[in-house]
Parts: structure tokens; C-alpha cells; sequence
């Protein structure tokens, strides 16, 4: 990527805290490759249509993480009607699955003083008896990716909080399902994204049968992270490599 100074560049990949700078988690792994980003170009059409739908997409992700954390908190949120689905979903899985948050965890920032790396946490929660690191994705799977984010944000909180052991991953998504065959389609970021079955054929010709959008949620937990943190400390020091450069004139290196 092209930084125009060197306050561009900190400004876009870290953050400053009590008076030093350091790179952002989601930033460092970044730096692996992402062979679905390819189709999903390809499949768009143009980089500048993939952005709008990427730039979308992370708008209405802030809103349900919004959502889900006043839910988290107990509040009551004012929420986008499109939203309801995922909100309803939520409501419904809270009421047989205990996920029991302190507010005060919610959106904390961290640092790793030692590896000199920051982030954000979505939050801690306790879950089952167990504490740990809960992490929110609105994506339409669990991606492997995830396991690297989640790792350092244990092996960063781990020092403060000794009892955190795990991580999970929240998904939360929506969806509509086609009445007459097993197609389902999911709206993300203003473009409209449809997976047939091989019941579809027919179906496809004549036009499906969208019935109302239902949300989904899916609570998955990844023990064991010491593997996926040695893989994103590699991906730090490839990133600093690759930005050498900022990073001397930004004082890091
Ligand atoms: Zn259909």
C-alpha cells in the first residue's frame, strides 16, 4: 500500500497509546494473502464496485457489532430495521446459551508491551464456565484466519487477565431461503449473493421464491492458539519487513 508521510501511515496501521505507537493486530495480518479476495474481485467485476461493497459491508458489520455488544451489555439498542433479523437470532440464542460479559471489556484496547503489537477486542466473555477472548464476525463462514486475530489478542490479555484460556468466534449473519428449492441468498453490502443447490435448476429458470430473512448465529470455540500465535509473530515480521521503510521513520524499528 501507498502512504502519502509517515503520519498517514501510523495513523492507518496502529495506534498511539500513552505516547507510543504501535501496529494494529488487524493490520499485521493483513499482510497474508487472501486467494477468496481474488474470486470475489473477479467475480464483482471492477476493484472500484468490490470496494463499495467492501466499504459497505463494513459499515453494516459496525452496526450489528454495535447491536450484539449493547445486547451483551443488557441495554435495550435502537437498531436498523434491516438488522432485526440478526438481532432477533441473537435474543433467541441468548435465551438457551449464557454468554455472560463485563462491560468494561467491551471494545478494550490492549497492548502487547513485549511484542510491541495492539488491537481492540470485541470482548471477554465467560461462557460455559470458561473465560476468554469472544470475537464477532458477520461473515458468511468461520474462516481460518480468525484463529491468527484471536491469538494475539490471548497472548497480549493473558498477563492481565491469568484465567483467560480460550476464544470464540460469534458468527452472525442473515439469510433468505428460497421456498420451492434448497437456494439461499444473502445480502451483504448492497450486492446480493445467491448459492443454489442442485435442486435449483429448474427453480432458477422460473425464479425463486424468497422467504423472509432469518438470522443465524453460531458460537465456535478455538482452544488452542499457541500454533495460530507463532504463525501471526511470523506474519509481524514479514509486515515489518514489508513496511521497513514507515516503520524506521515512524521510530518502531
Ligand atoms: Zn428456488
Amino acid at each position: 500500500m501507498w502512504y502519502k508521510d509517515v503520519k498517514q501511515f501510523k495513523e492507518v496501521s496502529g495506534y498511539e497509546i500513552d505516547g507510543k505507537w504501535y501496529p494494529r493486530v488487524t493490520r499485521i495480518i493483513s499482510i497474508k494473502s487472501k486467494p477468496a479476495l481474488d474470486i470475489f474481485y473477479e467475480q464483482v467485476g471492477s476493484i472500484s464496485a468490490a470496494k463499495e461493497i467492501t466499504n459497505k459491508s463494513a459499515e453494516e458489520g459496525t452496526k450489528v457489532h454495535e447491536a450484539i455488544e449493547a445486547i451483551m451489555k443488557g441495554e435495550e439498542p435502537v437498531y436498523e430495521d434491516w438488522l432485526k433479523p440478526s438481532v432477533t437470532a441473537f435474543k433467541n440464542f441468548l435465551s438457551f446459551q449464557n454468554i455472560k460479559v463485563v462491560p468494561e471489556h467491551i471494545e478494550r484496547r490492549f497492548v502487547h508491551p513485549d511484542e510491541r503489537y495492539a488491537g481492540t477486542i470485541d470482548t471477554l466473555a465467560t461462557i460455559d464456565g470458561k473465560f476468554g477472548v469472544l470475537d464477532i464476525k458477520t461473515s458468511a463462514a468461520i474462516y481460518r484466519d480468525y484463529n491468527m486475530q484471536t491469538a494475539a489478542y490471548i497472548a497480549a490479555l493473558g498477563k492481565e487477565f491469568p484465567k483467560l484460556t480460550t476464544r470464540w468466534i460469534l458468527r452472525i449473519d442473515q439469510t433468505q431461503s428460497c421456498a420451492k428449492c434448497k437456494a439461499t441468498m444473502r445480502t451483504k453490502g448492497g450486492r446480493e449473493k445467491i448459492k443454489t443447490a442442485s435442486s435449483s435448476k429448474k427453480c432458477e429458470a422460473e425464479g425463486h421464491e424468497w422467504q423472509d430473512t432469518k438470522g443465524i448465529i453460531e458460537l465456535k470455540e478455538f482452544p488452542f492458539w499457541r500454533d495460530d500465535y507463532g504463525a501471526f509473530l511470523a506474519a509481524k515480521k514479514l509486515w515489518e519487513w514489508e513496511n521497513d521503510y514507515w516503520l524506521r521513520q515512524a521510530g518502531y524499528l
